[in-house]
């Protein structure tokens, strides 16, 4: 009888599916028991309620439903003990209110357990009569419940299989699998959408049918090797698409072994970094490379110098050449900033025409290029170069139609092993160059000894001028500023004097050293602190009117703006008013690419303080910086004065200055003015003031008060 009812379920299960055997199994097993009910329900984690995956009714598959397990057969059942009640159930569980509403009255529950042992899910059969055959029924529950749990476990692993695939297939990062035999099993959509081949089309094939022929065979060697040694190896390299476009990908692959640790299979994962790479490279461009000629940048031309410097061998010798284009200023204020640009652009293509792909070229400032010349054989290779340079720059360039000459100006330094780094070699090129520029243009100059001197007395100059700041042994002279239709002085300028050693130094010397070495602030300082402390004493001595110029340099400009009231503070720690101070400013402290210098001097403007716009003539006069800043006094340079009445041109610019200034309604300062003649035409002309030794030399302060009393005009 039992053999027939085993005969006829595994009958039934043999036409099964892994889909349907919950059901036909619960199909077969009520029919075999002649159950009103028989289900499979699997358990929550905290084992309180039961959901069923198959439910079979009178020989029907029904709906599946959840229920609570508290004070049910089932609860028994799921704490992994087999129950059965015959009959009477009801009443054995008085509180379960499912077993009332469905009527039942035997019950048989057995636990299916999974591999680890823990009860996962039951299988329950519900009787409306008391069960006749209860051996029987529970026999057959136990035979069966194995094959239940074994099928239950396989749908769960294909289930867990599938979502793995499908997380495999949908991955954006290509996927190959490899059998140990590193041939292709199987690969993802990613795979297809990457490389453009099918599985189809790579099926079988190995791997190796993919890269590009970029790496030798000992780069994959290598590979295999670290994986047979690691199980895994992981970085960049070249691929190459079924459409021939080579590309960088970032690999990684790794083994999959069996029970016996044995290969059993390899996956790769992958994916293009051409995105990556192009960012990189652009990142690489831009900190390298001048983005507007687009040849070496300054500090790639600085790296490279320092590389050259240690590696030269005893006896071998490279070259600097650093250039500076001629009146490129002006070439840009005439005709324009794109055509500067445009100018910029060809005469870096030029200048990396004449010279070998070994050397390297860098704009290493606005104007300013470098040539590393590596490994010259002897000078004369370096004049050679130097020749074909010059050759190459006397031909015009042609920019929108114009043809324009541009030559430069050039330093030479040739170095080997000895001594200097690549920064002191260049300031050795740039100190050469300077010498061209200065001695006509459109020539070069080798770094010579009495540079050398010359860079020497600089070093030296600069370290007594520290010294001298923090001793206090620097001193402020002031010139009288005579007006010329009041007939009396009504100014000074502060001068700043240093006598070192014994020796009075130029402040022409020593004020650049002062603005290249950061000395200029704490010197600007000291002045204007004097003057204010000698402008109080004339004060005192009844001198009420009397306003002092002091020079400030462009590096003093505050380029934080939270700095700007400095300048006033130290007039108001005076008791000074700030109209009693006029500050004299040269025309680079007015262009505007000092973008705080505008705030700085309408705050100064504002506050009461006059600006005056010193040496003015031999900058490039911008008349539209003096619309922009609140200049009060234009001071015509001493150059312009001294020829004057010799020269005509120099008369006619002055005459031109003075008008120009007048009608913009500022007022004229005339500076050294040493001879009666020049007093008198400067006067002819509207001059509003007079500076010069015809009046008097810079005076020291305790000549002042004795000066003004006795001056006569
Ligand atoms: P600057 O501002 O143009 O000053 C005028 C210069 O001309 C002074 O030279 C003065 O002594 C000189 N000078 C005055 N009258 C005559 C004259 O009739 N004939 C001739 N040949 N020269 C005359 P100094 O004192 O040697 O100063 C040179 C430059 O140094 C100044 O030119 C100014 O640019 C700078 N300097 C001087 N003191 C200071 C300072 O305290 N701070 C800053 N930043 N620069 C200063
Ligand atoms: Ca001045
Ligand atoms: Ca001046």
């Amino acid at each position: 009888m039992v053999e027939e009812k085993v005969k006829s379920i595994i009958d039934s299960l043999s036409t099964s599916t892994s889909e349907n055997f919950t059901d036909v199994i619960c199909l077969s097993l009520a029919k075999a028991i002649k159950a009103n009910f028989v289900f499979i329900a699997k358990l929550n984690p905290e084992r309180t309620v039961a959901t069923t995956i198959s439910l079979a009714v009178d020989g029907v598959i029904n709906d599946n439903f959840s229920y609570d397990l508290q004070a049910t057969p089932c609860e028994n059942v799921s704490q992994g003990i087999m129950c059965s009640q015959i009959s009477h159930v009801q009443k054995a569980y008085p509180d379960d209110q499912l077993l009332i509403d469905m009527n039942i009255t035997g019950y048989v529950g057995v636990p299916l357990k999974n591999s680890k042992g823990a009860t996962g899910a039951i299988l329950v059969a519900l009787y409306y009569q008391p069960i006749e055959n209860e051996i029987e029924v529970t026999s057959l529950f136990m035979l069966f419940s194995g094959m239940i749990k074994k099928e239950m476990e396989k749908q769960e692993l294909i289930d867990e299989l599938r979502t793995r695939n499908k997380i495999i297939e949908e991955s954006s990062d290509a996927i190959v699998v490899c059998d140990r035999d590193r041939k292709i099993t199987s690969v993802n959509k990613a795979f297809t959408r990457i490389t453009g081949y099918s599985f189809k089309e790579m099926g079988g094939k190995k791997p190796s049918a993919l890269g590009a022929d970029l790496h030798d065979k000992y780069f994959f060697k290598k590979i295999w090797q670290e994986i047979a040694d690691n199980g895994t190896w992981s970085g960049e390299l070249w691929g190459k698409k079924k459409n021939g476009e080579i590309f960088p990908e970032y690999l990684s692959i790794n083994t999959i072994y069996d029970e016996d640790n044995n290969v059993s299979h390899y996956v790769a994962f992958f994916f293009d970094i051409s995105k990556q790479k192009q960012a990189e490279e652009k990142i690489y461009r831009q900190a390298h490379f001048d983005l507007l000629t687009g040849i070496a940048n300054r500090s790639f031309f600085m790296e490279n110098l320092s590389l050259t410097v240690d590696s030269l061998n005893d006896g071998e010798k490279s070259a600097l050449l650093f250039m500076d284009l001629d009146l490129f200023k002006e070439i840009n204020n005439v005709y324009g900033h794109t055509f500067g640009d445009e100018l910029l652009i060809k005469a870096s293509g030029r200048l990396q025409s004449l010279i070998k792909s070994t050397d390297i070229v860098a704009r290493v400032s606005g104007d300013g290029f470098a040539i590393l010349l590596n490994n010259v054989i002897s000078d004369e290779v370096i004049d050679n170069i130097i020749s074909r340079v010059f050759l190459g720059f006397s031909e015009p360039f042609t920019i929108h139609d114009i043809s324009i000459r541009c030559t430069l100006s050039m330093g030479v330094v040739p170095f080997s092993n000895d001594k200097d780094d690549a920064s002191t070699l260049i300031k050795k090129a740039e100190h050469a160059m300077y010498h061209a520029k200065n001695s006509g243009r459109n020539s070069f100059n080798y770094f010579t000894q009495d540079m050398q001197n010359n860079v020497q007395r600089q070093l030296f100059l600069k370290k007594a001028l520290s010294a001298a700041l923090t001793s206090n042994s620097l001193s402020v002279e002031f010139q009288p500023i005579v007006s010329i239709t009041e007939q009396k002085v009504n100014k000074f300028e502060a001068l700043v004097r240093w006598k070192n050693e014994g020796k009075w130094i130029s402040p022409e010397e020593f004020i650049p050293i002062a603005e290249e070495f950061s000395l200029i602030k704490p010197l600007g300082e000291f002045v204007l602190d004097e003057a204010c402390r000698q402008l109080k004493i004339l004060k005192s001595q009844g001198y009420t009117n009397i306003v002092f110029n002091v020079n400030r340099s462009v590096y003093e400009i505050p380029l934080n703006k939270s700095e700007n009231e400095q300048w006033l503070t130290v007039i108001e720690q005076h008791s000074l008013k700030p109209s009693d101070i006029c500050f004299e400013l040269t025309e680079s402290a007015l262009a505007p690419d000092k973008r705080n210098n505008e705030r700085l001097f309408n705050q100064l403007k504002a506050a009461g303080c006059t600006i005056a716009l010193d040496d003015f003539g031999t900058g490039y006069s911008s008349l539209s910086y003096l619309r922009r800043i609140p200049v009060d006094y234009i001071k015509i340079d001493k150059s312009f004065i001294k020829d004057m009445s010799t020269n005509k041109d120099d008369n006619v610019l002055v005459a031109t200055i003075i008008a120009m200034s007048k009608s913009l309604g500022k007022k004229v300062v005339a500076e050294g003015v040493e001879t009666k003649e020049q007093l008198q035409q400067l006067t002819e002309l509207g001059c509003d003031y007079i500076q010069g030794y015809y009046f008097s030399k810079p005076l020291p302060s305790e000549s002042l008060v004795s000066y003004l009393n006795d001056f006569k005009y």
